[in-house]
């Protein structure tokens, strides 16, 4: 009757342990598709284009598609936030 327990434990074991592999593997294969498609876009108040906000150019006043509109626009650089 001991065996039988012990067996039942390692079988309970052994099956933890490969529910636990298994739901390591699926969890980062799920990621990287969506995240691209949330990046943050932004819009240009020049000529309305719309970009991603990591391509833009950051004015006091908000995002240009290009510091040639950011400079079109009036606006100015916006200062670097590290200086804090
Ligand atoms: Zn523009």
């Amino acid at each position: 009757m001991k065996l039988l327990l012990l067996l039942a434990v390692v079988f309970f074991a052994a099956w933890l342990w490969r529910r636990g592999r298994i739901a390591d593997r699926q969890v980062p294969a799920q990621r990287p598709s969506v995240a691209p498609e949330l990046a943050d876009m932004v819009q240009c108040p020049y000529c309305q284009l719309h970009l991603p906000s990591e391509e833009a150019a950051q004015g006091a006043l908000g995002f240009y598609c290009s510091e040639a509109h950011r400079a079109a626009a009036g606006d100015r650089p916006k200062k670097d936030e590290k200086g804090h």
